[in-house]
């Protein structure tokens, strides 16, 4: 499901109305379902489209499509959630941990910028070293589709979250996305900022730390939010794309959810 609004652009110099106005990005939800919950999760995903904190949908597109292949199996990236009460505190995390997983400074630079400016459909994809935006179209970005979970491991996964009270469909949502990505070949990380003016949130996730939570990495209100994916300089960027967008994968195995941690025990992997 996505859904939009127009919106009339401040200050703007064009003289028709079409000009003035510009569709953002209000909310989005993907997932793998069985015929049987096809009307239910219709309902919920247009339910979520109208009571959306960013504002009333305008135009809502729902797209179901029969999958075409078996999914792939894979387990969800263990949860871990840091200290940090400020963006600013937020930003150094995301760098230190970008550093640990060898993406340049610039790359994580480049991604924070992406997401302030918000209104992505989708993610960016940035080069780990150079810092280079590898999406064909950086309007609409790369949206990550068909991929759900199943109903023993959403059963574990909010057994796991509700421990830390955050069992909310936000949180497993995210961690399943995220769990795509981080099992698509030559993708190093993800950075994401709810667009969410409620959600402060943000998160880093990765193969090698799993899904790091960082609250207050953005100011409560602010409707400004993405997502980055960092890839390796040599990989072919089609590729991931296409294993992103098109290649169904489904959660059957859940990793725990470790609670808070330091940032140092997180890298120094005194956790484990
Ligand atoms: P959300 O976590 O739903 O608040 O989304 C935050 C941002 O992530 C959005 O503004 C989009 O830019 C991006 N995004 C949302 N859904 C997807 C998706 N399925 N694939 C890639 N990027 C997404």
């Amino acid at each position: 499901m996505r859904a939009s609004k127009e919106v009339k652009i401040k200050n703007s110099k064009f003289k028709t109305q079409k000009r003035k106005l510009k569709e953002i990005h209000i909310s989005g939800a993907e997932g793998i379902y069985t015929k049987k919950e096809i009307n239910s999760t219709v309902r919920s995903y247009i339910q979520r489209a109208l009571s959306h904190s960013k504002g009333i949908a305008d135009k809502i597109v729902v797209t179901i499509e029969r999958l075409k292949q078996v999914p792939l199996s894979i387990k969800s990236l263990p949860v871990y959630t840091l200290c940090s009460s400020t963006p600013a505190e937020g930003e150094r995390i995301v760098k230190e941990i970008a550093q640990s997983l060898v993406i340049s400074k610039k790359s994580a630079e480049v991604a924070l910028k992406v997401i302030k400016e918000g209104n992505m459909r989708g993610a960016a994809i940035i080069s780990a070293r150079k810092a280079e935006r590898l999406e064909p179209d950086c309007e609409r970005g790369v949206r990550v589709s068909l991929l759900g979970i199943s109903k023993s491991a959403l059963k574990r996964l909010s057994s796991e979250l509700s421990k830390h009270r955050i069992n909310t469909d936000t949180v497993k949502e995210a961690i399943i996305l995220a769990s795509k990505v981080a099992s698509c070949n030559g993708i190093l990380a993800e950075l994401c900022v709810s667009d969410d003016p409620d959600y402060t949130t943000g998160y880093m996730a990765s193969r090698k730390y799993g899904y790091i939570r960082i609250p207050n990495i953005k100011k409560e209100g602010s409707k400004i939010g993405g997502r980055a994916f960092f890839i390796e300089e040599r990989l072919d960027v089609k590729e991931a794309i296409h294993y992103l967008e098109e290649i169904p994968v489904i959660i059957t195995r859940v990793s725990p959810n470790k609670g808070i941690v330091t940032l140092n025990e997180l890298l120094n992997y005194t956790h484990i």
